[in-house]
């Protein structure tokens, strides 16, 4: 790997939604971007795989809706969430964006082809490459340590980006108090995701189906080469009463729910399970530091049975790189980063702040059982209602 210093106007460190976003819309505007990335792409995510209809007018602009939609994901026109009993309640994709449907397709697949896109557009990735650390100079953010092959190196950027997701690899060095921005609210490694790509699971092709059950939820939806992909969140108290085995979990706690006794009943994985714990919802610092942001989960993370994760992720990344841009057209910029801290915390508030609290609010629900199916019965009742939460939890905006 080479990198020489200071050849950069923006290092942004995580190649995952977020960071390839930023990194294709800097790079197609001019700037002198690097990615650098601990993984090698491909590679597997954890993840619901949904990408939701939103996304597809964010791979547009990007560039990669065609190869997005020619990868062999599935079109998914609704959502249809199941109580533990088995009562539901469905949200049709075209309630959100212009594209009518959304996508189940690997992270593996969506996740190398907005990376190889960033390539395109002039970005420099280096994979393999993980941020360690940050240079910092009278109180100011200059630059990141990164380590790759056992080698440590140094690269000067006029702007760091964090993108590292919930990691936020780069912004804890700060702390999650920086600057007063912090509203995670905290589940002290309380619940566990599991996720795999399954056979012979019985959904319906083009659903994405969600299980609530007491302390979590799962999500069950196709994806490429004839698999379906299970996502689910559980209490760190079940899995570990199920011997953190994650197929006993799927048997014992998903498949409390009575529809998931229906699909998964015959499903076995078609690869290794992988897992992760969760340690909190909501708003991190934006701006943790002088000449240093955040995007993507590394600045919020949203609940994930919205399936708006990536959605955020890709809109964080636009609007970092907006605002970014306009900051390095300004002369003297470099002398009062400080602009552009509060220029892109006004906007990402302005953007995300209702939303994330609506979340915070519906996930109450999401986790009570009880709470869950009264609000499935309420939700069925009115499809005004139901579309009304629905684009709540999402983009504050409908294009039309
Ligand atoms: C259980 C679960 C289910 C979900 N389901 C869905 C869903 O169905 N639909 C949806 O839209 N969203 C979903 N999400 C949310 C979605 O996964 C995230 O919002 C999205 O991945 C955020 O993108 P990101 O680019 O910010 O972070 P990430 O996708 O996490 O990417 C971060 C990248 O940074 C790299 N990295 C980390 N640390 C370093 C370092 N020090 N140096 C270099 N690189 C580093 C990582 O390897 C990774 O590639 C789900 C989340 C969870 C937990």
């Amino acid at each position: 790997m080479s990198v020489s210093s200071g050849k950069y106007d923006v290092v942004i460190v995580g190649g995952g939604p977020a960071g390839a976003s930023a990194a294709i819309h800097l790079a197609s505007m001019g700037a002198r971007v690097m990615i650098a990335e601990q993984k090698k792409f491909p590679r597997a995510k954890l993840c619901g795989e949904f990408i939701s209809p939103e996304c597809l007018e964010h791979f547009a602009r990007l560039g990669v809706e065609e190869r997005m939609l020619a990868a062999g994901g599935a079109r998914l026109n609704e959502t249809v969430f199941y109580s533990r009993n088995g009562s539901k309640v469905d949200v049709p994709s075209e309630w959100f964006g212009a594209r009518r449907m959304a996508l189940g397709l690997s992270r593996a697949e969506m996740d190398n082809n907005l990376l190889m896109r960033a390539r395109e557009t002039g970005a420099e990735v280096f994979e393999e490459t993980q941020g360690t650390g940050l240079l910092i100079e009278r109180g100011r953010v200059r630059g990141v340590r990164l380590k790759s092959s056992g080698e440590v190196f140094e690269c000067t950027a006029r702007i760091v980006v964090d993108a590292t997701g919930r990691e936020h690899a780069l912004s804890r060095f700060f702390g999650d108090r920086a600057n007063g921005h912090s509203r995670m609210t905290r589940r002290s490694r309380t619940l566990v995701a599991f996720k795999a790509h399954l056979e012979n699971a019985r959904g319906l092709a083009n659903v994405c189906e969600i299980y609530f059950y007491r302390g979590g939820y799962g999500g069950l939806s196709r994806v490429e080469n004839g698999l379906s992909n299970l996502c689910f969140i559980a209490s760190a108290r079940d899995v570990r009463a199920c011997r953190s085995d994650a197929g006993r979990v799927m048997r014992e706690v998903v498949m409390s729910n009575a529809r998931a006794r229906e699909t998964l009943g015959d499903a076995r994985p078609a690869c290794e399970w992988l897992a992760v714990s969760l340690d909190g919802f909501g708003r991190r610092a934006l701006a943790p530091a002088c000449g240093l942001i955040a995007i993507g989960d590394a600045a919020s993370f949203i609940d994930p049975f919205t399936g708006s994760g990536m959605l955020m992720a890709l809109e964080s990344g636009e609007l970092a790189a907006q605002t970014i841009a306009r900051w390095l057209a300004e002369s003297f910029s470099d002398e009062n980063p400080k602009m552009l801290a509060e220029d892109y915390s006004a906007r990402y508030s302005q953007k995300f702040a209702a939303r994330l609290r609506i979340c915070a609010l519906v996930r109450r629900a999401a986790f009570v059982p009880r709470l869950a199916e009264a609000m499935i019965f309420a939700l069925g009742k009115s499809d005004a209602a139901r579309r009304r939460l629905a684009r709540a939890t999402r983009e504050g905006k409908r294009k039309k």
